[in-house]
C-alpha cells in the first residue's frame, strides 16, 4: 500500500500512498468511480464494468493486461500487478465481508466511507 521511493510494499493494494521525501507530505491516489470512466471506455476486453452499486470494477479473469485503463485514467488510480500481468484499482474491497481494508487499518480513522 505504501510506496517508498517508487517501490510498492504490498502488491495487492488497490490504492497508493505517496510520501514526499522533502516535505513528508502524504497523498493518497484512489479511484473516483467516475461518472464517465475513461478507463472503462478504453478497455478492449470488457473487463472493466460498473456494478449495481455504481462501483467501477475490473474482472481479472477477463483482463488481458494491456494497460489501456491505466493509460487513460486521469487520476493515476490503476495499479499494475507485475506477477499476474493484471491491473487493479479500488473496488471498495468487494471480495471482503468486512468492507474496505484501508478503512479498517487506518490508525487515525482518516478514511471514511460516505453513502
Ligand atoms: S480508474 Fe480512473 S478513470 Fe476509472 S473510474 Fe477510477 S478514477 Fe475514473
Ligand atoms: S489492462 Fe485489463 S482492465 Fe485494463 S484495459 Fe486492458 S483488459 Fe481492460
Amino acid at each position: 500500500m505504501v510506496h517508498e521511493q517508487g517501490k510498492s510494499v504490498l502488491q495487492k493494494a488497490r490504492l497508493s500512498i505517496h510520501r514526499g521525501v522533502a516535505d513528508r507530505k502524504v497523498e493518497m491516489t484512489i479511484c473516483r468511480h467516475c461518472t464517465n470512466p475513461k478507463c472503462m471506455d478504453n478497455c478492449p476486453t470488457g473487463a472493466m464494468n460498473r456494478n449495481e452499486s455504481g462501483t467501477v470494477v475490473i474482472d481479472e479473469d477477463i483482463c488481458n493486461g494491456c494497460g489501456n485503463c491505466k493509460l487513460n485514467c486521469p487520476f493515476e488510480a490503476i495499479i499494475y500487478i507485475e506477477d499476474r500481468n493484471k491491473y487493479q484499482k479500488c473496488d471498495f474491497c468487494i471480495d471482503r465481508k468486512a468492507g474496505p481494508a484501508c478503512v479498517e487499518v487506518c490508525p487515525v480513522g482518516a478514511i471514511v466511507l460516505k453513502g
